[in-house]
């Protein structure tokens, strides 16, 4: 699912099975996950006691994914919403169409366009969430700064990542209130 439909999660187990790109709760039994290959993962929360998980891929960055999951929470009563970003691919191993490039800096302005290893063009995931981020009126508090595609430590990669490598496996992200 690259979309932006929220799902409100207000007790544990409720919506299990059903699809989703972002989940918000008030509830502190519940604990919230996504799972991602390459795309960003997100979380978010704010003092109201208001948390969300989401993930973006361009697409899903496009459709506005971070600007629903804030409405949500601000449904639920969150003011200053903060987001962390964790590993997502990075433009090293990103290579993209010139075309779709435009697509995306058109919307989320011209800090999305880089070059992969080999200077191809390349788009800047994490810069394209922080753009989203701005939109949405949020603050990123928080980005992990290693690729899915090619972070690894002695040899070995880091992350699961669909693209680079064709893992089936993805990461997870959770968040709860404590
Ligand atoms: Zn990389």
């Amino acid at each position: 699912m690259h979309g932006s439909d929220v799902l409100v999660v207000g007790s544990p187990g409720e919506h299990v099975g059903e699809e989703a790109d972002a989940l918000v709760t008030t509830n502190p039994e519940v604990a919230l996950m996504v799972r991602t290959a390459d795309c960003a993962p997100m979380a978010l929360a704010a003092a109201e006691g208001v948390i969300g998980v989401t993930h973006g891929g361009w697409r899903g960055l496009l459709g506005g994914v971070v600007e629903s999951t804030c409405t949500a929470m601000r449904r639920l009563g969150a003011s200053r919403i903060e987001l962390a970003l964790g590993p997502s691919i990075r433009p090293c191993c990103y290579c993209f169409s010139s075309d779709d490039l435009d697509s995306v800096a058109e919307v989320l302005g011209e800090s999305v366009r880089s070059h992969d290893r080999h200077g191809r063009p390349a788009l800047d995931l994490p810069a394209a969430v922080a753009a989203a981020v701005a939109r949405a009126g949020a603050e990123l508090t928080f980005a992990d700064p290693r690729c899915t595609g090619c972070a690894e430590v002695d040899g070995t990669p880091s992350f699961w990542s669909h693209r680079v490598r064709q893992d089936a496996e993805r990461q997870a992200v959770v968040a709860w209130l404590n």
